[in-house]
């Protein structure tokens, strides 16, 4: 559920500017509940070795965006927000040094709206402070809780990220964090992992993930949704998938129209074009599965829609 808390300080609107890297809409199941959009801000106090961000937190995004010029900018997907009981997932770069921004975004964006962060704790504590009235859940990358771990990874030591961890508990915060620990290839063994989960579950968190680095640094997540297609892509990458789709097409048609003639030619044909029908589904798979699950949300919000229409009727 919202905070409530959040929504009793709107005189607080004060504007900020941020540098935003991405904007990514009609996102399902990757950032919290229901249809979400992940807006992820630029900077990064921790020089993580595996970090797929590295070019842009060095030279910085071309986009900046103030509370309410990011808001105008996210309500074309109010209707998505509303009927999934979904909202707006923060991540980065690290995305509490942005306090003051999200606190005011969070302050004058719709109460239905949750707004959830994804963060690795490592900033001051005067930024938790100011989060901590504002945000609905906490997806937290603890990393490694040995220090020496840590240190070797980030390039920084982990203690303000426990500080400031026992400070979310203290303030009863507890049922709104999930915390995430990574297998980190090179640098933490299984049992390493065990320890970390093992010193989080002594502190009273039950919502634990543990995954592999590998899997979840990815710098491109997966679409969502008709309206963003291609969205996180290069323009030279759409041009080659597109490109490369309909050559596999005409390449098809021709070979159909060579081998045609004979049994053989038709059974090597029907091989081919499967092949290549194959290939084009992987080819465009993330763009298919958007397409399915962009309408199957459309189709669960107009049927509430529609009750909600009956009902007025
Ligand atoms: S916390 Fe994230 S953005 Fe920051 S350096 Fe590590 S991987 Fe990169």
């Amino acid at each position: 559920m919202a905070s409530n808390e959040r929504r009793l300080d709107n005189e607080h609107k004060m504007s900020y500017s941020a540098n935003i890297s991405s904007i990514s809409r009609l996102r399902l199941e990757t950032d919290g509940d229901g249809v979400r959009t992940l807006v992820c801000l630029n900077g990064c106090p921790l020089k993580c070795k595996m970090c797929p961000n590295k070019d842009l937190l060095e030279k910085g995004s071309p986009f900046w965006y103030t509370p309410e010029s990011l808001l105008e900018s996210l309500k074309i997907d109010d209707v998505y927000y509303r009927a999934s009981y979904g909202g707006i997932t923060f991540g980065g770069g690290e995305p509490a040094l942005e306090s003051e921004f999200i606190a005011s975004f969070s302050r004058m964006c719709p109460k239905e709206w949750t707004v959830y962060i994804e963060t690795s704790l490592n900033v001051d504590q005067d930024h938790i402070d100011v989060l901590a009235h504002v945000i609905d859940h906490w997806y937290i990358d603890i990393k490694d809780i040995n220090d020496k771990i840590y240190h070797k990874y980030t390039g920084h030591s982990n203690s303000q990220v426990l500080s400031n961890l026992q400070r979310l508990i203290d303030r009863g915060l507890a049922s709104k964090i999930t915390v995430r620990i990574p297998h980190i290839p090179g640098y933490n063994t299984p049992e390493d992992v065990k320890k970390s989960e093992d010193f989080i579950r002594s502190l009273g968190l039950e919502d634990i993930d543990i995954f592999h680095y590998q899997e979840q640094h990815d710098s491109d997540p997966p679409l969502m949704g008709v309206p963003v297609f291609y969205e996180n892509y290069p323009w030279w990458i759409r041009v080659l998938r597109t490109v490369t789709a309909i050559l596999a097409v005409i390449g098809s048609g021709l070979i159909c129209f060579t081998l045609i003639s004979s049994t053989v030619g038709a059974i090597i044909t029907a091989s081919l074009v499967s092949i290549i029908v194959l290939f084009i589904v992987i080819l465009l798979w993330d763009d298919i599965g958007g397409f399915i699950r962009g309408r199957s949300v459309n189709k669960v919000i107009d049927k509430l829609e529609d009750d909600e229409w009956n009902k007025k009727v």
